[in-house]
């Protein structure tokens, strides 16, 4: 008997856990932080800290080390399109042209 409702319910446990993970990473990377109230409406188990983490991780996208930001065009681009770095900043190889 023990084993019979054993089995089933570790496969069940499985594809839920996949399922929970799948419906996270598009709402962390979509930063949509009215959704994760709606989910979570009291908030219990999720400290303060922990959510303005997540919200750094989304809104600020700081250029990578051999990126920069162009002041002409404002795009991110990579360190091979600068033309030239004047005091403002960067600017890229179009706006230069
Ligand atoms: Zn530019």
């Amino acid at each position: 008997m023990a084993t019979d409702y054993d089995a089933p319910r570790k496969t069940e446990d499985d594809s839920e856990s996949i399922e929970a993970l799948k419906e996270r990473v598009p709402d962390k990377l979509s930063g949509t932080v009215g959704d994760e109230d709606a989910d979570n409406p009291t908030g219990f188990e999720l400290p303060g800290a922990d959510l303005s983490d997540l919200e750094l991780d989304v809104v600020v996208l700081p250029p990578q080390e051999d990126e920069f930001t162009c002041i002409e065009c404002f795009l991110v681009k990579h360190r091979t399109q600068i033309d030239h770095e004047g005091a403002a900043g960067a600017v890229c190889i179009e706006c230069a042209a």
